[in-house]
């Protein structure tokens, strides 16, 4: 069962706080990680935000999907994130659980697959890289579907991580 994440910076230096954050991911999960391209991507919902730095990783894990949450909180704080509160802002680094095998998680604090993956092709091209036949569990669909619906804006980065 695999589980994929999203990272995204917007923060000086995107890529290398990305490329600490790819790191950090795969010591603590070395079975079956595998990291995407890195993408530049314009600012999503909130126009005034710097663009991104983004990319998905997978992995295996033993924890629970909330205990994986609460590691990638913690990695979040580690490197540098501040919240200030407001919806959308600038950040160093921000990591979305968006898929956990092909479980439907709906709680307070974790709903997975992330509530937007259908409309964010920030997420599914690199998810894409990573796994071509991947299914969205919550619509059914094959993400190359639901990518298919979308309009393109992803700018591709060129692939500094092997
Ligand atoms: P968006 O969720 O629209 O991408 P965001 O990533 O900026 O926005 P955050 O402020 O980083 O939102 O996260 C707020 C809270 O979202 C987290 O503290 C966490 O409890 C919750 N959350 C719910 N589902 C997920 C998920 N699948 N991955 C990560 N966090 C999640
Ligand atoms: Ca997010
Ligand atoms: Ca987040």
């Amino acid at each position: 069962m695999f589980n994929f994440l999203a990272l995204g910076s917007n923060i000086s230096p995107r890529i290398g706080i990305v490329l600490k954050c790819i790191d950090s991911l795969k010591k603590s999960f070395p079975k079956s990680f595998k990291a995407s391209s890195l993408y530049e991507t314009a600012p999503y919902q909130n126009s005034k935000q710097k663009p991104y730095i983004n990319c998905c990783v997978q992995l295996k894990t033993e924890l629970s999907a909330h205990d994986l949450l609460k590691h990638v909180l913690q990695l979040e704080s580690t490197l540098g994130r501040v919240r200030t509160g407001k919806k959308w802002d600038n950040r160093t680094i921000d990591i979305d659980i968006i898929l956990f095998g092909e479980q439907i998680i709906q709680t307070v604090d974790l709903t997975v697959p992330h509530y937007d993956l259908s409309n964010r092709d920030f997420f599914i091209i690199p998810l894409l890289e990573l796994h071509p036949e991947l299914i969205n569990p919550r619509s059914g669909q094959t993400l190359k579907k639901e990518l298919s619906l979308l309009p393109l804006q992803l700018k591709t980065f060129p692939k500094i991580v092997q």
